[in-house]
């Protein structure tokens, strides 16, 4: 019902900030093959970085062997095993809790990647790179201790929000008070505090901010003693209350709305009542700006990719030489229970693909929605024999429901079982938890494609990967 409401919002009400011209430019930015996008080192500017400089200076840092190794294997596994053996060694003489030990543990870990940001405040035409591995910033100060994280100091350029950006009010409003508070904390003096805040207050009117949110902001700021904002803050208490989160976007409180209308529906439920909340909290995620448009942290290299030169089609497509062929059908597309709305394919699918969300469907035509992380015709075949011998069993309920299902209309005939690879997971060679991303692509294709029964021959909606 909720997602009925949505689609009744209006979307032409959305003003874009951006032109269809500009949202195209950027596009092509994003796509620019000769250049590196990276966030300045310092000061948050977006700097366009020409790419034989960038992986010459990447060149420059990965040669010194002092810092760092060429590996001649992947040592994913192995580090993985050492940190549990670590880690279980640790809770046996109880220096770590078992509540600790599982938070440590990481079972699918990720290759982290390393990637340069431009020192443009060393040098502004060849800047050196500051090595960042993925997501940490390590720096190692001058006693030698290693810090997690580093202190910018404001620079010339103003990139605070803008006023009249696509963002939550009391988002942008948090804005100025952040800032405030923290040339607070920084400043050891009333008076430089003073000075800094009226250099504060000029760039903010810049960004569009209005005097009275600006003069709250100082005066809150001001209020708060400083020795406060020194003291290391109590961790926010979560309450277990249900929140909506979801991205920013225009349509906010018309969503709002929407669902609080259809809440009380839940509290009918003898189970659930005693979770709903009774007024919704919805969580904003960031929108995002033009640094998370733009930057890539992964290197990507600049030789052309396949797909983009049309060598390797969309679709799904038989290899020809196995046995499982005459059940796969070659397509590009796929529609929903009931037909009214059809999707492409968008990877290249065939027998052998692993990591595959399929399509499975009798003549009636009813569909079933599966996943498999082995070869396709492997989960095909297992289908089909499942279907021939369904007549043996004497249990129904046992039964997997394309089995029943053929049991009761096609007599056991697994040739009429017709299957599409539609969606493929490729996490490329950094790896991650492919089974549960895989999971949660089933369930939405599930849900986009009606194939719960008595429509479909999908039996659950699964939640449980997106948990
Ligand atoms: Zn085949
Ligand atoms: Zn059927």
């Amino acid at each position: 019902m909720v997602d009925e409401e949505f689609k009744k919002i209006k979307r032409n009400t959305y003003n874009d900030n951006l032109t269809r011209e500009e949202r195209q430019s950027l596009e092509r930015l994003r796509n620019l093959n000769d250049v590196i996008i990276k966030p300045a080192d310092k000061g948050g500017n977006i700097i366009v970085w020409p790419r034989e400089m960038y992986e010459a200076e990447a060149r420059r840092q990965l040669r010194d062997n002092t810092c760092y190794k060429k590996l001649s294997f992947n040592p994913l596994i192995s580090f993985k095993n050492s940190l549990e053996i670590i880690l279980e060694r640790a809770e046996a003489d109880s220096t770590i809790s078992l509540e600790l030990h599982r938070a440590l543990s990481v079972s699918h870990p990720k290759i982290p990647t390393l990637y340069l940001l431009p020192k443009v405040h060393k040098h502004p035409t060849r800047p050196p790179g500051r090595p960042i591995i993925s997501d940490v910033t390590l720096t190692r100060d001058q006693e030698g201790f290693i810090q997690t994280n580093v202190y910018r100091k404001p620079t010339a350029t103003n990139t605070y929000l803008h006023a009249t950006s696509a963002h939550p009010k009391h988002m942008k409003d948090a804005v100025p008070v952040g800032q405030y508070l923290r040339i607070r904390r920084i400043c050891s003096t009333d008076t430089m505090f003073e000075k800094q805040a009226r250099t504060l207050q000029k760039r903010f009117k810049e960004r569009g901010y209005s005097q009275r949110c600006l003069k709250k902001a100082y005066r809150r700021a001001r209020e708060t003693p400083r020795q406060q904002l020194l003291q290391k803050k109590p961790p926010r208490i979560s309450d277990d209350s249900i929140r909506y989160i979801s991205d920013y976007n225009a349509h906010w409180e018309e969503m709002r709305r929407a669902i609080e209308k259809h809440l009380p529906i839940l509290k009918t439920d003898s189970v659930l009542r005693h979770y709903v909340p009774d007024r919704l909290q919805m969580t904003a995620r960031r929108a995002r700006n033009l640094k998370h448009i733009l930057v890539k942290s992964e290197y990507v290299s600049s030789t052309p990719n396949l797909f983009n030169l049309g060598t390797i089609k969309n679709g799904c497509f038989p290899c020809g030489k196995c046995v499982a062929c005459p059940n796969i059908v070659r397509s590009t597309d796929f529609s929903d229970s009931g037909g009214q709305k059809t999707f492409k394919i968008r990877h290249h699918i065939t027998c052998e693909s692993k990591a595959v969300v399929y399509y499975a469907y009798c003549p009636c035509p009813k569909i079933y929605i599966g996943l498999t992380t082995r070869p396709l015709k492997v989960r095909v075949r297992e289908h089909m024999r499942d279907i021939r011998q369904a007549a043996t069993r004497v249990h129904v309920e046992e039964l997997k429901p394309i089995a029943r299902h053929f049991l009761s209309e096609y007599e056991c005939d697994p040739n009429l079982l017709k299957v599409k690879g539609i969606d493929q997971v490729n996490l490329g060679i950094r790896g991650g938890d492919i089974p549960k991303i895989l999971a949660q692509c089933e369930s939405k294709w599930i849900w986009r494609l009606h194939t719960l029964q008595p429509l479909g021959l999908n039996e659950i909606q699964p939640f449980a990967p997106f948990l």
